[in-house]
């Protein structure tokens, strides 16, 4: 098998998020995607250890937000490598709320849904939910990101709890144990902090 063959797949980035028992949260997903036009309905796969999951497992909806070229990998980082169990990642961003009370992105956004689940499909690591797309609009008229733009124009890397991750191989540096960013250096500063996720040079791994 030709590993490389899975980097010709094309991908989006999106935000997914939901609410549930009072806690709101969201994460940077790369599985959302329209499965079917009339009834019009999306399918998105979540890793069973992310907050979003159990959130979308109680409410039974989610809110699927299109992300922009323009969006800052800080933001990627804010949604995209810590979890919503520690914090609350909406906190001092611009939110609305959908007809759900689920509360969305308007940052870096050129379209959002409101989907609510109709079928869940437990597929091993990840949870594939299909929900019925209750509500579209367009936020702004910008072009999407899509995963190839991330990775070749921003330098993006993916997570290990997402599914199209892959272990990297034979390089030199330090790599951040949170979301995988290399630093591409023999010394790591001590006072370093990773571009992606924010974190302290206290959570880098020699490679
Ligand atoms: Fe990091």
């Amino acid at each position: 098998m030709n590993e490389k063959a899975f980097f010709k797949l094309s991908y989006g980035l999106y935000i997914v998020s939901s609410a549930a028992n009072g806690k709101a949260s969201g994460c940077v997903v790369n599985t959302l995607q329209q499965v079917t036009a009339i009834p019009a309905r999306f399918s998105v796969a979540l890793s069973k250890d992310n907050f979003t999951e159990q959130l979308i497992e109680e409410s039974g909806v989610f809110h699927g937000v299109v992300l922009t070229r323009d969006v800052p990998m800080e933001f990627i980082g804010r949604f995209g490598f810590r979890s919503g169990k520690d914090f609350d990642k909406f906190e001092g961003m611009n939110v609305l709320e959908d007809t759900h009370h689920i509360p969305y992105l308007t940052d870096y956004a050129c379209a959002h849904f409101t989907c609510k689940v109709i079928h869940k499909v437990d597929i091993g690591t990840h949870v594939l939910f299909v929900g019925e797309v209750l509500d579209a609009e367009i936020v702004k008229d910008e072009p999407p990101m899509t995963y190839a733009y991330y990775h070749e124009v921003k330098n993006g890397v993916t997570p290990k709890n997402a599914p199209s991750y892959q272990e990297v191989k034979k390089q030199i540096g330090w790599r951040c144990s949170v979301c995988g960013y290399i630093y591409e250096h023999e010394e790591l500063p001590a006072d370093f902090i990773c571009p992606v996720c924010g974190q302290p040079a206290s959570v880098f791994e020699k490679l």
